[in-house]
């Protein structure tokens, strides 16, 4: 049993723990960081490897929301979070977001400008960049499919710095915001999990921890802190909450980005190390299309969601790619921590309207990859009709129901939402949780809605600008 003192404690190192601890700790605050899972060298496993998954994913990369249907996640569970395994593309908060936002749930200093500011800051600390030469074929397919068909498209910028040799590395929080940290003094305790927060009146005192050693020992431990920040993510922070009694919008309307997927057979090979980073935006912001991680494991997993055999497919593998689409979804989901139980349990539920916005983003992904020339798409569809020319595109419009469709999502927020609504929101226009003094959120729960882009910089850009008011306040 152990007993730590600091001025700030940060919970979780992802996106938004690991700006905070870079910022309070550069603007010479007191921060211990702790991290739920290991540290693992950034350049130790292939990105996308199964030995990555083991190392770095929550659960080895299985989570699911439970509904009808029910849906595939992931999240990180690392030094770093989720941003160790995601694939670095990134894009600022829309602007019609921020306004829609800001109005809606009442956020002070939330106008473009502001957001826009804050953007530029977290981009002049990471790299973010567009490729330096031409992108991978998996990447073209995209490009090219939309270019015949008259839609719009994009190459979007990553989290990524080039070396001369066009040699690209993801500037995880690993290598970028957790080193800032440490530089300005902050404290970073990886293998450290945060069991509930000790409460005294409308403060947060201290956190009751349980950290692992290597020889697999469990110490119990206590940090003392005079402000505490939970980054958690939008699943476990709203389930550390919960534990510890904390509830007023707390771990319900979880949004996300339901997406649906099609393994896309072409007569040439395509690359399988990359993520393609080019984005058909013709039906944005509804739907948007985009290019998966298509290792070897990943293409058997999307062959056998038409639950047909996949011998033949898989002897010709190496010349398919993984490809989706991803919608703005009206439904929603909830949190809820139970007692006994470590991980919480997540719901979500679907909208008709979703359903047929995924049957509709699953046949433009068809007819954009027939333009690009695929010659066999499989669907995340149980029974999903094998599609090879355009006019058997139709019958998936039938197929994608409830009972069928096998869907999935990298992107969960607005698990407590921010703003001065207070019927609406779980913390104050900042993060602060209402009811405490010194108890913040800084992640993406804190989104009021998925933004129908890759949440990350928003997440960053946000969890920036909640820091310079903690600054200016405490
Ligand atoms: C496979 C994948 C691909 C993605 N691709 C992209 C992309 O290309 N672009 C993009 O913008 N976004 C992408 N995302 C999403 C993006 O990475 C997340 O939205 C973002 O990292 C969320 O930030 P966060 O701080 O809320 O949570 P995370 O980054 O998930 O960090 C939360 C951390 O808190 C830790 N933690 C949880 N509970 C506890 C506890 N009780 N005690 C201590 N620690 C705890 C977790 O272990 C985790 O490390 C992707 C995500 C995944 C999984």
């Amino acid at each position: 049993m152990g007993d730590l003192t600091t001025e700030v404690l940060v919970i979780g190192s992802g996106a938004g723990g690991a700006v905070t601890a870079a910022a309070l700790a550069e603007a010479g605050r007191t921060v211990t960081v702790v991290e739920e899972g290991p540290w693992v060298d950034p350049d130790e496993h292939e990105p996308f490897s199964l030995a990555e998954m083991v190392a770095k994913y929550r659960h080895r990369g299985a989570g699911a929301a439970l509904g009808n249907p029910p849906i595939a996640y992931a999240e990180g569970r690392c030094v770093g979070g989720s941003t160790e395994i995601n694939s670095g593309l990134y894009h600022r908060l829309p602007e019609h977001l921020a306004q829609e936002w800001r109005t809606t749930y009442g956020i002070d200093e939330f106008t473009p400008e502001v957001l826009e500011a804050y953007a530029e800051r977290v981009e002049s600390q990471l790299s973010v960049a567009r490729l330096p030469g031409a992108p991978p074929p998996s990447s073209a397919v995209l490009e090219r499919g939309a270019t015949k068909l008259g839609w719009r498209n994009v190459e979007f910028a990553r989290v990524f710095s080039y070396d001369e040799a066009g040699r690209g590395t993801k500037q995880t929080m690993s290598r970028t915001m957790l080193p800032r940290a440490r530089a300005a003094g902050a404290t970073i305790i990886p293998d450290c999990r945060v069991v509930s927060l000790v409460r005294q009146g409308d403060r947060v005192v201290a956190a009751r921890c349980r950290r692992t050693h290597p020889g697999g020992g469990v110490e119990r431990l206590t940090i003392h802190a005079d402000h505490v920040f939970v980054c958690c993510g939008a699943v476990h922070t709203p389930a550390l909450l919960q534990r510890s009694g904390i509830r007023h919008n707390v771990g319900n309307g979880l949004k996300m980005h339901p997406t649906i997927k099609v393994a896309a057979r072409f007569p040439h090979p395509v690359d399988h190390g990359d993520v393609p980073m080019h984005r058909v935006t013709e039906f944005s912001p509804f739907i948007a299309i985009g290019g998966s991680a298509s290792r070897r494991g990943q293409v058997a997993m999307a062959l056998a969601d038409t639950g047909q055999p996949i011998d033949e497919a898989m002897a010709d593998w190496e010349n398919i790619s993984t490809y989706y689409a991803a919608i703005r979804s009206e439904g929603s989901g909830r949190v809820v921590a139970l007692p006994g139980l470590r991980s919480p349990i997540v719901t979500y539920s679907l909208s008709e309207a979703d359903l047929s916005r995924l049957a509709r983003g699953l046949v433009h992904l068809g007819e954009l990859l027939l333009a690009a020339g695929a010659v066999e798409l499989h669907p995340s569809v149980t029974g999903g009709h094998v599609v090879r020319r355009l006019d058997e595109l139709g019958i998936w419009w039938d197929q994608v129901t409830r009972a069928r469709a096998n869907l999935m999502t990298v992107h969960l927020t607005s698990s407590l939402r921010m703003g001065e609504d207070r019927r609406r929101t779980g913390t104050d226009s900042f993060g602060r949780v209402w009811g405490f003094r010194n108890l913040r959120v800084n992640d993406a729960s804190l989104l009021p809605d998925a933004p129908g882009v890759n949440p990350q910089a928003a997440i960053m850009a946000i969890a920036t600008r909640n820091c310079d008011h903690f600054l200016a306040d405490a």
